[in-house]
């Protein structure tokens, strides 16, 4: 077999041999992706340590171009919690994709290159999720670098097969892209045949809905044109009814101001001829009283049984202003109570 795009390397640290006891823990590096260094746990103070930590190296198709082999780097080292770790030894294994099988795993124990006998054994799987290749260059996942192939359904999110396998999502239920599609479709065709059947119903087309968009307009406007014209026949007939209530007070108003014109007149005549009366010599004082007496006793007479005092015409004008709000309030109310 030959590595694809997708696949993913499985690599098993399983324990070592060493030839003394250590604090020892074994790094995974591989020329495929400079930025991968798994580690395994740390196992105190053994000869016989076993990590038993399985790590995932995605393979991508972009990198596989430029690399003739898969090279797998497995570093031993000695931890030490104050000072820095010491290494103890490493060794190389380049993977021969021809001695491989899918989903088979092939156990190895590999000499680390020292002078004393330290052996390392590990295991290697290659597991391809299939469609890894038929799925487009375009959408790789940023963080493993392969095509995306596979849907988690539980996070609705598309992703890698390193992903896929990934503690993170290793409950969930994943498909691959490839088997999940058809279903996926279908469940959209369902759906949109739901919606023809509403729309046929319904009687609901774009042209409809274009036309209806239109006539709305036009016939929004022309309803709130009657509407305006109605109120506008509430707003003449009050301003009718203002300008009557207004004329009438005028009246009024006229009518008082006629009296009291009339009111001063008599006044000051009364004035005039009580100073003539003063003034005139005896002939015509007397020619004068004779003339005019009768009529001033007489106008006085008139002026006091016709009488008008101000308080009146000043309780008329209240009477007015308050009968017109209490009608504008019953007016108002209406109103209120019908909008
Ligand atoms: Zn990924
Ligand atoms: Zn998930």
């Amino acid at each position: 077999m030959s590595l694809l795009d997708g696949d993913l390397i499985i690599v098993r640290t399983i324990g070592a041999n060493l030839s003394s006891k250590q604090d020892a823990y074994c790094l995974v590096e591989t020329n495929l992706d400079a930025n991968i260094k798994k580690k395994s746990f740390v196992i105190s103070k053994s000869s016989n340590p076993e990590w038993n930590n399985e790590f995932v190296i995605p393979v991508s198709g972009m990198v596989l171009k430029n690399i003739p082999n898969v090279t797998l780097l497995f570093t031993v080292m000695d931890e030490n919690k104050i000072t820095k770790d010491e290494f103890i030894g490493n060794v190389s294994l380049q993977i021969d994709t021809n001695q491989f099988h899918l989903n088979e795993e092939v156990k190895r124990t590999l000499s680390l290159n020292t002078p004393k006998k330290n052996e390392i054994e590990i295991a290697i799987r290659i597991v391809r999720i299939s469609g890894a290749e038929s799925q487009s260059a375009i959408h790789k996942c940023p963080t493993h670098n392969i095509s995306i192939n596979s849907l988690c359904k539980t996070c609705k999110k598309l992703m890698c097969s390193a992903c896929a396998v990934s503690k993170l999502h290793n409950t969930h239920k994943i498909h691959l892209i490839e088997d999940v599609e058809g279903i996926e479709r279908e469940e959209i065709f369902e759906f949109k045949s739901d919606i023809d059947k509403w729309i046929n119903e319904e009687k609901i087309s774009v042209n409809q809905l274009e036309n209806e968009l239109g006539n709305t307009e036009i016939s929004t406007t022309e309803t709130k044109q009657k509407i305006q014209s109605q109120f506008l026949k509430i707003k003449e007939l009050l301003e009718k009814k203002e300008s009557e209530v207004l004329y009438s007070l005028d009246k009024q108003s006229q009518f008082r101001m006629d009296y009291l014109k009339e009111l001063l007149d008599w006044k000051l005549s009364c004035d005039q001829m009580f100073n003539d009366f003063e003034k005139l010599k005896p002939y015509d004082f007397l020619d004068l009283k004779l003339s005019k007496f009768d009529n001033l006793k007489y106008s006085f007479t008139k002026t006091k049984s016709t009488y008008q005092p101000k308080k009146n015409f000043v309780k008329d004008l209240e009477q007015t202003e308050s009968k017109v709000g209490d009608k504008i309030e019953n007016i108002t109310r209406v109103i209120e109570n019908n909008f």
